[in-house]
């Protein structure tokens, strides 16, 4: 049977890093706000991630994602700041950058061109990476220090999110798969789970690999997909490296307890969710090049995760002509954890009629009305 129980200001669909950060800032701002999840929240690519807030280390052409990119990184520390103060928990935000290690002539030449147009990049030769970091085996054709690229702990910045979430008064609902949205004169104003309609003044997307499914019946064709990583974290009995080391194919996040996160495929497989064997191994083999030492490491735990990949590599943020009254952010692929204090921000400015920090029109979703027929 078919009930309408509530009325909210605005519903969130996904509970990730995303929809957390979007959900909290509508609270503060003073909306009511409702977060559903088909499952547990923060339990898909938000803590599967590695952490690191490369805004410099990722991104490879100047423009609208890297303003996107430095805009969050600039308010990251902020961010989990209030996380901590409102949770008592620690996001383990550690303030160490990135030594992104030339691999071979055509990798070199790709990241001596980003210095061009780069803020925060350092040029380092094969003596300055051995003194920063004298475990990398191979260096000798330099790279580049993003001291500015520093990470978090996936999983406890999200146990923060959460707390603090839970502690602004959101009405959360787990293991409430949305499966539809409600259309009414034209415009989106609520969602259906399982024999329920919930209705709200917003309706935001933010379901990470799966947000497409909802818009493709009103013939929204978002290119979201999953693009499957797969990690490791191992332990040695004392520390190796201080910043994380990142090679073409491979990086290793030191992280707070001692352990060393190495990551991470980068696979279309569906929605599989399973590491292999062999491809743990190759990755593995590849971080033994890269740093010898870890050959001696204990094994602590392996796993995958999905990021939401679009065909561009840039997100959704924004609304569609196609579907008034949705809000869409997703499809933040590679850099969801360092996106989501930018993307909670902004979100928050389209509900409340503001004006967005930065240009969100490249980000726009209806740039795919082009490819849809
Ligand atoms: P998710 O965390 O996947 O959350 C989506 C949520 O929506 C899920 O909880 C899901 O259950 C829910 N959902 C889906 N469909 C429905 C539905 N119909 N109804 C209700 N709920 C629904 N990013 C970085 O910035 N730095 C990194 O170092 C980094 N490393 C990464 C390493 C790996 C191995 C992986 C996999 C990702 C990495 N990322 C990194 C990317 C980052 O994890 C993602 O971009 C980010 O987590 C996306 O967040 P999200 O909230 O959109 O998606």
């Amino acid at each position: 049977m078919t009930r309408t129980i509530d009325s909210a200001s605005a519903i969130v669909i996904g509970g990730g890093m995303i929809g957390c950060s979007i959900a909290l800032d509508l609270l503060r701002a003073g909306v009511q706000t409702t977060l559903f999840d088909k499952g547990k929240l923060l339990q898909e690519a938000s803590t599967a991630a590695a952490g690191m807030l490369g805004a410099q280390v990722e991104i490879h052409h100047p423009g609208a994602f890297y303003e996107l990119c430095r805009f969050s990184q600039s308010i990251y520390k902020g961010w989990t700041e209030e996380l901590e103060q409102c949770s008592g928990l620690s996001a383990q935000y550690i303030e160490r950058g990135i030594l992104r290690i030339a691999y071979n002539e055509e990798d070199e030449a790709e990241l001596r061109s980003r210095l061009s147009w780069m803020q925060d990049a350092e040029w380092i030769d094969s003596g300055t990476i051995r003194s920063l970091e004298p475990g990398v085996a191979y260096g000798e054709r330099g790279g580049l220090h993003f001291a500015k690229d520093h990470q978090i702990h996936p999983v406890h910045t999200a146990r923060a999110l959460e707390a603090a979430l839970r502690r602004e008064g959101c009405t959360i609902h787990e293991e409430s798969p949305v499966f539809g949205l409600i259309e009414k004169n034209g415009r989106i104003c609520g969602i259906r789970t399982a024999g329920e309609e919930h209705y709200a003044d917003h309706i935001v997307l933010a379901s990470g690999a799966w947000a497409s499914a909802l818009t493709e019946p009103f013939g929204l064709s978002l290119p979201i997909f999953p693009v499957k990583g797969q990690c490791i974290s191992v332990r040695l009995p004392s520390p190796i490296i201080e910043h994380t080391v990142f090679t073409k194919g491979c990086y290793v996040v030191p992280k707070m307890d001692g352990s060393l996160l190495i990551g991470a495929t980068q696979e279309e497989a569906g929605y599989d969710k399973k590491a292999h064997v062999s491809v743990i191994a190759a990755l593995y083999r590849r971080a033994v090049e890269l740093l010898p030492e870890l050959a001696e490491a204990e094994l602590v735990s392996t796993w995958a995760g999905l990021r939401p990949g679009t065909r561009d590599e840039l997100p959704f943020i924004g609304t569609s002509s196609r579907l008034p009254g949705l809000i869409i952010a997703a499809g933040h692929y590679r850099n969801g954890i360092l996106l989501a204090p930018a993307t909670g921000k902004l979100i928050k400015q389209i509900v409340l009629g503001e004006a967005p920090s930065v240009d969100l029109s490249a980000f726009n979703p209806d740039r795919v009305l082009n490819l849809t027929p």
